[in-house]
């Protein structure tokens, strides 16, 4: 691409020499040549153009392939969580069933707790009477015996009723300490399932956060896969453009070979006729038609010229390739900026309702471009004369207002080659 441009850029200075000194014709066999040699510079730019696309499809086929895996690999992720989850609820749920345990084991410990206390009392008190009157009691006991026997019978009383509060005593001690350990073991239970609890959160934030990166993977090739997508598209309207070209280019040719014949012949009988727009059903104030081999192609103002400028989309430093002519109104006409055929009449995404036209003039190509058209009212293959009506001014595309973008280029149209038409094109 870049070596076309500069190759047509080469060629513009000489040509336009011959352009503008209006006399030097060129003969049937150089154009001929000229022809082929265009042809085939056509011909390469549309097998690199094919190349490219190819790499596209290739770049779009694996960048869906990535798609599917980053798909798989966060379904993956989905399940982890949700396992994770599941643990987490099912250990949530031992935890409450362990502290409801835990709690029936510190009442039952209470329990206990303060039924040795209170035998504990009795005992205290028990053995404070026999400390302090045993004696008198002793005394009294056996003084109320009726025998012998009955002395020893009451004595063996007393020491039965001590063992058996002694007994019990330890019992509880026993059944308190075993309680004890229960509620450790419990406790221990419960430590660990906080911890499994702990854990399992622990693993689901890392998972969350590789879903998080996952989806973010998955955003960004979708992106890269549209603008691969978009560039295909690009490059398969240039080689559209490319194709329809050469054909437009030979009748573009035999077209201006026809004229200047006519022509000749009419300047041997000296009956030279003025040249006239053959018109094309104007609604609005077509722009006159000069002179020259070229005419402005809309009337309005030139709000935008040749050259860097600011992008009025992404407001990035940016080169415009052609001149921007603006005008209000429903109607206004856009013309054929010279003699020639149409190469491509197309809808482009960025470029809207979008004109081409081949010119042959004296046996040297040039290319018109004509886009933002509301509509246009020439197709491929038709032959246009200068200021003849071929579409209207519109904001299709990407167009901040209505306005012509008008881009000129030296010979076939090549991607981002086009010259600038002033001077060339009056404005
Ligand atoms: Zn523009």
């Amino acid at each position: 691409m870049r070596r076309s441009l500069l190759s047509l850029t080469v060629a513009s200075a000489v040509c336009m020499g011959s352009l503008l000194g209006g006399t030097a014709i060129k003969t049937e066999a150089e154009s001929i040549s000229s022809l082929k040699q265009k042809q085939s510079d056509i011909q390469n730019k549309q097998a690199d153009l094919n190349s490219s696309i190819n790499k596209a499809d290739q770049k779009i086929d694996s960048l869906k392939g990535q798609q599917v895996d980053v798909q798989s690999e966060l379904t993956r992720i989905g399940l982890a969580i949700d396992n994770t989850n599941k643990g987490i609820q099912d250990k949530e749920s031992k935890i409450q069933d362990t502290k409801v345990q835990i709690s029936k084991l510190q009442d039952e410990i209470k329990v206990i707790q303060e039924r040795i206390q209170k035998r504990n009392e009795l005992l205290k008190d028990r053995a404070r009477n026999y400390q302090e009157n045993g004696n008198v009691n002793y005394v009294s006991v056996l003084m109320g015996a009726q025998s012998f026997g009955d002395l020893i019978d009451l004595a063996g009383a007393v020491a039965t009723i001590m063992e058996a509060d002694k007994a019990i005593l330890q019992q509880a001690q026993s059944d308190k300490q075993e309680l004890e350990q229960k509620q450790a073991q419990v406790q221990t239970d419960l430590d660990n399932l906080q911890k499994m609890v702990r854990d399992l959160e622990n693993l689901n934030n890392k998972l969350n956060s590789q879903k998080t990166q996952q989806a973010n993977l998955l955003g960004s090739l979708q992106q890269e896969e549209k603008e691969a997508t978009d560039g295909k598209m690009d490059m398969q309207e240039q080689s559209q453009i490319l194709a329809a070209q050469s054909s437009a280019i030979q009748k573009a040719i035999q077209n201006e070979q026809a004229r200047q014949a006519e022509e000749a012949k009419q300047q041997a009988a000296a009956a030279k006729a003025p040249t006239s727009s053959s018109g094309g059903g104007t609604t609005a104030a077509a722009p006159s038609v000069s002179s020259g081999s070229f005419t402005r192609p809309a009337s309005g103002s030139v709000t935008s010229g040749y050259g860097g400028r600011t992008d009025p989309f992404t407001g990035a430093g940016t080169f415009h390739y052609g001149v921007d002519i603006a005008n209000s109104g429903p109607n206004v006409p856009i013309v054929a900026a010279a003699d020639g055929v149409v190469v491509t009449a197309h809808v482009s995404s960025s470029y809207g309702n979008v004109v081409y036209i081949s010119h042959s003039i004296n046996g040297h190509i040039y290319t018109t471009v004509y886009a933002h058209m509301s509509r246009y009212m020439v197709s491929e293959g038709q032959t246009v004369t200068k200021g003849q009506q071929i579409g209207f001014m519109g904001s299709s595309g990407e167009a901040t207002g209505q306005h012509l973008h008008f881009e000129l280029y030296n010979g076939p149209w090549a991607y981002h080659s086009a010259i600038n038409p002033t001077g060339i094109v009056p404005f």
